[in-house]
């Protein structure tokens, strides 16, 4: 593990991690970039407001304050050079940890975890073999987890709480984990740095321009759609409504139809997974940015009475 501290322009302590499967370039790229670009620690706010001789745009919005700090982390050294997702164990699936575990990924886990203790905000950066758009992961919708949400430049955001316990964003507090785009996608990388402008910028450890927020559709993740063998068939996308009755997925095995409204796909993708299609999630409702309304999930109203118009113009 390779921890690089830089400065912040504001008071809050954020962490972005890359790197935690060895076989996704893309988030050690990001954090590269990031530790290259952002200011030393201690030198923070000043940097990032501008040196005032320059560009003469350096408007300096409040005090800066030497408390903050972004940690930068890339997390599984030896699975990236490597090439794998990991050595002993999948390094997301293993947290808390133990430290005194022989597995490397599972005494790393704890390390890791260690690193994040007490932080305000935390991103985990990962890319999937399945097809965009983009999306973040939460399990625990604190206030700072809303306000990395409705920051980031997605629309859809799952809620993975009744999924597995083992990993990082459900073990280390105000976590957000993002799937920035295709395993190994220059379009990733770019997607994903612009990400982590966004998250620094909404928890004030930038201020280059000021934080843009948007509500988010929550889609709770529910389980795992299990492949069989033979020539897999997958025939909806991430986030697109599965009509009552269709077929989401097939192979020699399995034929699985959806017997009920408001079905999505998640993680979706006929080869990118050996033994599953992608996972099935159910639209709850929405996040709101921070300022509008309480921090819940509040359900989509109308919906039912839409659809009813619609289907009464038919
Ligand atoms: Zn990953």
């Amino acid at each position: 593990m390779e921890t690089i501290d830089r400065g912040s322009a504001g008071s809050a302590r954020v962490a972005i991690v890359g790197g935690i499967h060895g076989d996704e370039p893309a988030g050690v790229r990001i954090v590269r970039r990031l530790a290259d670009e952002l200011d030393p620690v201690g030198d923070g706010g000043e940097g990032t407001d501008g040196d005032g001789t320059t560009d003469g745009s350096g408007t300096t919005d409040g005090e800066v304050d030497s408390e903050g700090l972004v940690r930068l982390i890339i997390a599984n050294e030896p699975a990236i050079a490597a090439e794998t997702r990991y050595t002993d164990a999948d390094l997301n699936r293993a947290f808390p940890g133990d430290a005194d575990s022989d597995e490397y990924e599972r005494a790393l886990a704890a390390r890791l975890a260690a690193e994040l203790e007490g932080f305000d905000a935390v991103l985990a950066l990962h890319t999937s073999h399945s097809a965009p758009p983009p999306f973040a992961i939460f399990s625990d919708l604190t206030e700072s987890v809303r306000r990395t949400v409705t920051g980031l430049p997605v629309d859809h955001v799952v809620d993975a709480s009744g999924l597995r316990s083992t990993t990082l964003d459900s073990t280390v507090p105000n976590t957000v984990s993002i799937e920035v785009g295709r395993q190994g996608s220059e379009e990733a990388v770019e997607f994903g740095y612009e990400a982590c402008l966004a998250f620094l910028r909404v928890h004030g450890a930038i201020a280059d321009e000021p934080p843009t927020f948007s509500e988010t559709t929550v889609v709770a993740g529910r389980e795992e759609v299990p492949k069989g063998g033979g020539e897999p068939h997958v025939h909806y996308a991430n986030f697109e409504a599965i009509p009552e009755g269709a077929v989401f997925a097939e192979d020699d095995v399995y034929t699985h139809r959806v017997e009920e409204p408001g079905v999505v796909p998640i993680l979706a993708s006929e080869r990118g997974y050996d033994d599953i299609f992608g996972m099935y999630g159910h639209v709850t409702g929405v996040v709101k940015p921070p300022g509008e309304g309480e921090n819940r999930v509040y359900p989509i109203e109308g919906a039912d009475e839409r659809d009813e118009a619609h289907d009464a113009d038919e």
